[in-house]
């Protein structure tokens, strides 16, 4: 016989009597949280806690906040961090924030949409033509646009379409990795294309290219090397010399740069990759375009058409989500990728100075300093941006990591240093009352 909660209830020892469950679950601390995490979910850890009361491991007046205790607070456990890092694009914390009018269109965008749906006719429509029609705007040298699930979905979908049982002519010098073990030699041999790679390390010419074409090319690919920069006794050979040989060339330029950034005059770009002669541009959609994670494909319109056409596009296939924050960011906006990246070094040393200011007022050691920050993984290695950050004990880093306002900030030479870069100016008070609770707690 199974024992119900109200057989239970009728024993004699008060640790045995249980609350029941739609008694506990009627407790407004946890309708509220049964509003946010879901019914089953809060039901789920009441049982476990209501079995610890049973168990006597558990008195019964603290059953609600020891419920309370075991529930997140959100049903998605990932948490918002302001990044002071100095670090524009940290692949630890996402890449790219979006601009407020992509976090505007991603809530829209999240119920039902017309997303694939001409309501004029009712009729179904091509899926995301806005967000395309977007990207051709914004890049009119491309012949057509595709947009895939990021850059390596696109470098894929590529080599699968355009060199299955084929080669690809690759430099040496390129083979690079993207990071976390992704390589991008084994992302091609895995679209089922051979590698066939060219010069060395830090050398290859135009001879190296022509001498390895033959009727199994399919075509020749110029990586950017987005995470490092090579120096000294190097030769490598340019998009435009790349398109005298007579096969198509696929420019991989990483960061997603549409146009030339004066700032980052090394970065490629995709418009100039095209007008160089470039048959395809591929690119990420989260490093310095500043968008949501997304792969582009920019191109001649026939390889396009033959890229969409293709089984593998599907499998790639970006969400409505992607494609509602994509066409925002393309409307013109200024990024926070744009704004971080292009920060006034006097307004970051006055910022790096009111904090500093106010942290002293409160007893809390702290001075302003000077600092560089980087694009990051995203691209323009080797680039110093100049500006500030407020220099802490280095004992704050982890109680600012884990305080109600998560900051991540970076240690050098035994300081914390908040670098003010990409956080954004209107967070400085939020920024301040976490080093204050972070003070407090580290005692
Ligand atoms: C970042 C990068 C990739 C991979 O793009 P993801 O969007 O991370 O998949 C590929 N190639 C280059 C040159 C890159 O910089």
């Amino acid at each position: 016989m199974v024992a119900d909660a109200s057989s239970i209830d009728r024993t004699d020892d008060p640790r045995r009597s249980v609350p029941r469950t739609d008694v506990v679950l009627a407790d407004p601390r946890l309708v509220e949280r049964a509003d946010r995490l879901g019914r089953d979910r809060v039901k789920s850890v009441v049982a476990d806690v209501q079995h610890e009361v049973r168990a006597g491991r558990l008195d019964r007046d603290d059953l609600v906040g020891a419920v309370l205790e075991r529930l997140p607070e959100h049903a998605s456990s990932q948490r918002p961090v302001l990044n002071a890092t100095g670090v524009v694009l940290h692949t630890n914390l996402g890449r790219a924030p979006l601009s407020p009018q992509a976090v505007e269109a991603v809530v829209a965008a999240s119920g039902t949409t017309d997303v694939e749906l001409d309501l004029a006719t009712g009729r179904r429509s091509q899926r995301g033509r806005a967000t395309l029609a977007a990207l051709r705007r914004a890049v009119p040298d491309a012949g057509d646009v595709h947009v895939v699930n990021n850059g390596a979905a696109a470098l894929l979908l590529a080599a699968a379409v355009l060199a299955a049982g084929r080669e690809v002519v690759v430099s040496r010098g390129e083979l690079v990795e993207i990071g976390d073990g992704f390589r991008l030699p084994e992302l091609i041999e895995a679209a089922g294309a051979r590698l066939r790679e060219v010069g060395t390390t830090n050398r290859t010419t135009i001879e190296d290219y022509a001498g390895a074409l033959g009727p199994d090319t399919a075509f020749v690919l110029k990586v950017h090397p987005s995470n490092f920069v090579m120096s000294g006794f190097t030769a490598g050979v340019g998009v435009e010399a790349l398109t005298a040989l007579p096969v198509p060339v696929v420019v991989d330029i990483g960061s997603g740069l549409l146009a030339p950034e004066p700032l980052l005059p090394d970065e490629p770009d995709a418009a100039t990759a095209l007008r160089a002669g470039g048959s395809l541009v591929t690119a990420s959609g989260d490093k310095l375009l500043g968008g949501p994670q997304a792969g582009l494909l920019l191109g001649e319109a026939g390889i396009i058409d033959r890229l969409r056409r293709h089984p593998v596009a599907r499998a790639l296939r970006v969400d409505k989500l992607t494609l509602a924050a994509l066409e925002a960011t393309l409307g013109g906006a200024p990024t926070p990728t744009r704004v971080a990246l292009h920060a006034d070094p006097v307004d970051l040393r006055a910022r790096a100075t009111g904090l500093a200011d106010r942290l002293q007022a409160e007893g809390v050691p702290a001075e302003p300093v000077e600092s560089d920050g980087v694009v990051g993984g995203g691209g323009a290695p080797g680039v110093l941006l100049p500006g500030s950050a407020v220099a802490l004990s280095e004992h704050l880093a982890a109680p600012l990591r884990t305080g109600v306002t998560a900051v991540l900030g970076r240690v050098e030479r035994g300081r914390l240093l908040l670098d003010l870069r990409c956080v954004p100016a209107e967070r400085d008070t939020d920024l301040l009352n976490a080093v204050l609770d972070a003070a407090r707690r580290a005692g």
